[in-house]
């Protein structure tokens, strides 16, 4: 089963799944073991090489997902992205990175690559001038994220692409903020993709993984790095994330709605000075956003018209979402990315990045939007 005849629903639920069913099982069992027997001729297959049953199960899902020939499942977001970095570049080779990315990403590239020997181009991901500008020998990626943190900007990601292409670069991308469901990177071009599977792909915030997709032949190179530095998923994480995937089309959808209601009501808010959602026609990247992905995503930012004082009474106020970091969950989640995720920028840094004190980070969950909206209503007027 292929993303080429079947929808993403139908595909999410039953990709990979063995027909007829594995000991009659409609659920796909745990193969907990670490080693296998060889057969005649056979490789070896071992947990930390992630070619273990119940972890090809849940990468060939994942391709197909992401109508990608191969995947691999990692034990992290991070550690999908480090061993997709470290595939392509090697001590002396560039990168160039377009648009605000995940700090995690962002320390890794800024500081630890100077000790692995990675040269690193910030760019701007809407200026094709700058990529040109940023291009040596030594470049050999480009890196960029579809949608940033937090202000859900959504660069060039197109150009990217085909920048990429033009001059014999890997385009990685990492696709946690829009999920296949709304995006499949793979469709215009970019190379490997990557994921915190932690987030949306599995949805119920009870686990840490990863994944990149790309060609059999991108993806054996990473799982070749992922068996070197010790990376491989968790059979029963492994698990629950098919669990997860299974829903994730019926859960991306009522996000996206219930994101979208409620940037609209705050939008309209008299105590609401600013909103951030690709959705909003007000949104710098909707026009983009709407042509290149099939719905607008779960997260959302916002200044209430108070500052920061204001911005902390409601914080406290608001009843149904948790005060929270991550994002993806069935559950809403708020917070102030200057004391979570940009904490590490100075106040002027983040003041130049848009991400004032003030601002509100809001990862929409699967509640009704109604419930939402009332809960944002209440706070808003306390
Ligand atoms: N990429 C993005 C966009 C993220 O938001 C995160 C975590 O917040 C990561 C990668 C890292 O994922 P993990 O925590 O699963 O390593």
């Amino acid at each position: 089963m292929t993303a080429d005849n079947i929808r993403f629903e139908t595909l999410a639920v039953h990709a990979a799944e063995p027909r007829p069913a594995h000991g009659r099982s409609v659920v796909f069992p745990i193969y907990q073991g670490t080693v296998y027997e060889i057969e005649p001729g056979g490789g070896v297959d071992y947990l930390r090489y992630s070619n273990t049953p119940t972890q090809g199960y849940v990468q060939e899902k994942l391709a197909a997902l992401e109508g990608a020939e191969a995947a691999v499942a990692t034990a992290s977001g991070m550690a999908a992205i480090s061993t997709a970095l470290a595939s392509v570049l090697a001590s002396g080779d560039r990168v160039i990175v377009a648009g605000n990315i995940y700090g995690g990403t962002h320390a890794l590239l800024a500081e630890e690559s100077r000790r692995i020997g990675w040269g690193v181009d910030f760019v701007d991901a809407d200026d094709p001038a700058a990529w040109a500008a940023a291009l040596t020998p030594a470049t050999k990626a480009v890196y960029v994220e579809s949608i940033t943190n937090p202000l859900v900007r959504v660069g060039d990601l197109a150009g990217l692409a085909r920048f990429s292409r033009e001059h014999g670069l890997t385009s990685i991308i990492d696709n946690t903020f829009t999920t296949p469901m709304l995006f499949r990177p793979h469709t215009i071009g970019y190379d490997l993709v990557c994921h915190s599977a932690t987030k949306a792909l599995n949805g119920h915030s009870d686990l840490v993984a990863g994944v990149v997709t790309g060609s059999a032949e991108r993806i054996e190179r990473v799982r070749h790095f992922l068996m070197l530095y010790g990376g491989s998923l968790d059979p029963h994480a492994a698990f629950l994330l098919s669990r997860g995937l299974k829903t994730l089309a019926i859960r991306v959808r009522v996000q996206g709605e219930n994101a979208l209601a409620l940037a609209r009501f705050l939008e309209g808010h008299r105590a609401v000075a600013e909103v951030h959602h690709p959705g909003l026609e007000s949104h710098p990247d909707h026009a983009r956003a709407a042509a290149l992905f099939g719905g607008f995503g779960s997260m959302l930012a916002f200044r209430p018209a108070g500052g920061l004082e204001a911005a902390e009474r409601l914080l406290k106020s608001l009843r149904i979402p948790y005060s929270a970091a991550s994002l993806g969950g069935v559950e809403s989640l708020v917070t102030r990315p200057a004391i979570s995720s940009h904490a590490k920028l100075t106040a002027e840094e983040r003041e130049a990045a848009g991400i004032g004190d003030d601002l509100i980070r809001f990862s929409t969950g699967i509640e009704a939007a109604e419930d939402l909206i009332a809960d944002f209503d209440r706070a808003l007027e306390d």
